[in-house]
């Protein structure tokens, strides 16, 4: 094909092929998904199918391991701080129990604790459970606009009430 000759190397060849395929999944990540569970659906109760699939896929992480670990750490290392706090909120929240979760949301009138928004923010669809770094006990419901603010200002009253002060002060100038 004419369009290989672009690439310099086959790794090259490859990469592009892959992130074509990548491109494209973004693009249809619907269909895609929903072609999966079809395809599942029909294949699950055919003997050796699944297995097959399974076979295939380790032997393409086998061929691909080095790079897969490394750039899983490098997100990882990317994203640690983020990754810690997600688990300790997972924590949280198994430990304290979705019904609590959904009766101290009621509690506060499904609004954030902090700035009274009905819109958890971020990523999520829930509010951030928040609590003292020290304890752990569990203060309350926050978006995730004031839950990461509160954080960035080590929940420190003091520094808060700096912040306040420096606002002010700057108001109208
Ligand atoms: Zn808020």
């Amino acid at each position: 094909m004419a369009n290989e000759k672009k690439y310099l190397t086959e790794e090259d060849r490859l990469a592009a092929i892959r992130a074509n395929a990548r491109a494209y999944y973004h693009r249809n990540k619907e269909k895609a998904s929903a072609s999966a569970r079809a395809w599942h659906a029909a294949n699950k109760d055919k003997p050796g199918r699944i297995e097959r699939q399974r076979a295939n896929a380790a032997r393409m992480y086998q061929r691909r391991r080095d790079e897969i670990r490394a750039r899983n750490a490098a997100w990882y290392a990317a994203n640690r701080d983020q990754v810690i706090e997600r688990s300790k909120e997972r924590h949280l929240r198994d430990r304290y129990g979705v019904e609590d979760y959904e009766a101290m949301l009621a509690a506060q009138g499904g609004r954030c604790a902090c700035c009274g928004t009905d819109k958890p923010g971020g990523h999520g669809k829930r509010f951030a459970v928040d609590h003292c770094h020290d304890s752990l006990r569990v203060r309350g419901l926050l978006c995730q606009g004031c839950n990461t603010g509160l954080g960035m200002m080590g929940d420190s009253i003091e520094r808060l009430r700096m912040a306040i002060s420096y606002l002010e002060a700057q108001r109208g100038r």
